[in-house]
């Protein structure tokens, strides 16, 4: 069954496949009860903690995990999405109706589910720790998980089944040299703060997602994190990109991505801070759904990457997204120009001050103009 298992998810496009036990992994509960306060956000059912490290909290006949590893780094990303767009969230894997993840996951289900096994898999698998378990990664200490010879770009499927399988062995490569902190000084706003250990709140990954979107992200980004946030709209991969075990990757010759190479323009800040809901449905959406259902949170991590650039040749446009319907968009939009700063910023906050109804927004002018 491991062997048909193994054959099947190979041919429809995983790239690598592990089974380990349905046991329970204390090592998690105890990471998360050492770090509750970093993830309170994680919602109430799951922050039981036994259920997050439980399969059986998932399927109850849980007696295996099947692990199912994708390799997201197979053509190259667009230079112009790097540093905006995580790699994982621009992957090919993402597009619409062509969703190659999302068939995937349907098609290994009903497999199993074929040969008679019961699957379980949401609300939430322990993916990491079952795929180091099943020996197909081992975890670096920017708390990714590494497959041999891929690096960290790497998706990772955990699917609990009520059938008895042989787990594989723990042979993956070696952890990380113990003199490399790469990761850690990588990270821009500290959210890597030692070895194995990130807390989500400070991530930028977690606070481009879109409040209600996704658990715990926040509607409002604070001040130091916006500024080190950078270019970046969606995800970040500076702890990733840093480490010397994924060079390889990195450095590789890889054909482009053609559908990503026609579509980044379309995701440049300048584009998405203006974007009306038709855009967002049909451009944006296809591709970056996942944990932005909103456009006014791509809007909002846009609004920063402008105030970031520090260009005033788009104030012009960023006066329009002073109008905006949504109060976020509006607020974020002054924060760009107190970043951006300079004559030409403050007398668009001037008026937009003078026409602004809501006091959240009038505070975010006032204090955009105090910087400027
Ligand atoms: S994803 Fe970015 S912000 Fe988050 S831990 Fe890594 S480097 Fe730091
Ligand atoms: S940068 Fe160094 S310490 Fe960090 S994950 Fe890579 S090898 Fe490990």
């Amino acid at each position: 069954m491991e062997r048909k298992i193994r054959e099947y998810a190979l041919e429809i496009g995983f790239d690598e496949v592990g089974f380990t036990t349905a046991d329970p992994f204390p090592q998690l509960i105890s990471a998360l009860e050492e770090r509750k306060e970093g993830y309170s956000w994680i919602s109430e059912r799951l922050l039981q903690l036994a259920h997050v490290a439980d399969p059986h909290f998932v399927l109850p006949s849980a007696k295996s995990i099947v692990v199912l590893l994708y390799d997201y780094y197979k053509q190259a990303y667009p230079e112009e999405l790097l540093g905006r767009i995580g790699k994982a969230y621009q992957s090919r894997l993402y597009p619409g109706k062509k969703r190659l993840f999302g068939s995937r996951l349907r098609l290994i289900r009903e497999f199993l589910e074929e040969k008679g096994m019961e699957v379980g898999i949401r609300p939430a698998m322990p993916e990491r720790q079952a795929a180091v378990r099943a020996g197909v990664g081992r975890f670096g200490c920017n708390t990714f998980v590494y497959a041999p010879g891929r690096g960290s770009y790497i998706g990772i499927v955990a699917m609990a089944v009520s059938a008895e399988l042989d787990p594989t062995s723990a042979d993956a490569e070696s952890g990380c040299p113990d003199d490399c902190r790469r990761c850690i000084e990588a990270c821009p706003t500290g959210a890597l703060y030692a070895p194995f250990k990130m807390d989500p709140l400070r991530c930028i990954a977690f606070n481009t997602y879109g409040a209600g979107n996704f658990p715990g992200a926040p509607e409002d980004i604070p001040n130091d994190i916006r500024e080190k946030m950078g270019s970046w709209i969606y995800g970040c991969d500076l702890c990733q990109d840093a480490c010397p075990k994924n060079q390889k990757r990195l450095n590789q010759e890889l054909l482009p991505d053609v559908y990503l190479e026609e579509a980044a323009p379309g995701f440049a800040p300048e584009v998405l801070l203006g974007m009306d809901d038709r855009y967002f449905r049909e451009k944006v959406q296809q591709l970056l759904y996942g944990y932005i259902w909103e456009k006014k949170f791509i809007q909002r991590n846009a609004a920063i990457a402008l105030g970031n650039r520090g260009d005033d040749a788009y104030i012009g446009l960023i006066a329009d997204a002073l109008k905006d319907p949504e109060d976020i968009v509006r607020r974020y939009s002054a924060w760009a120009l107190g970043r951006i700063g300079g004559l030409k910023s403050r007398k668009v906050l001037d008026v937009a001050l003078k026409r602004e109804d809501l006091p959240a927004v009038k505070e975010e002018i006032k204090e955009a103009l105090g910087k400027s």
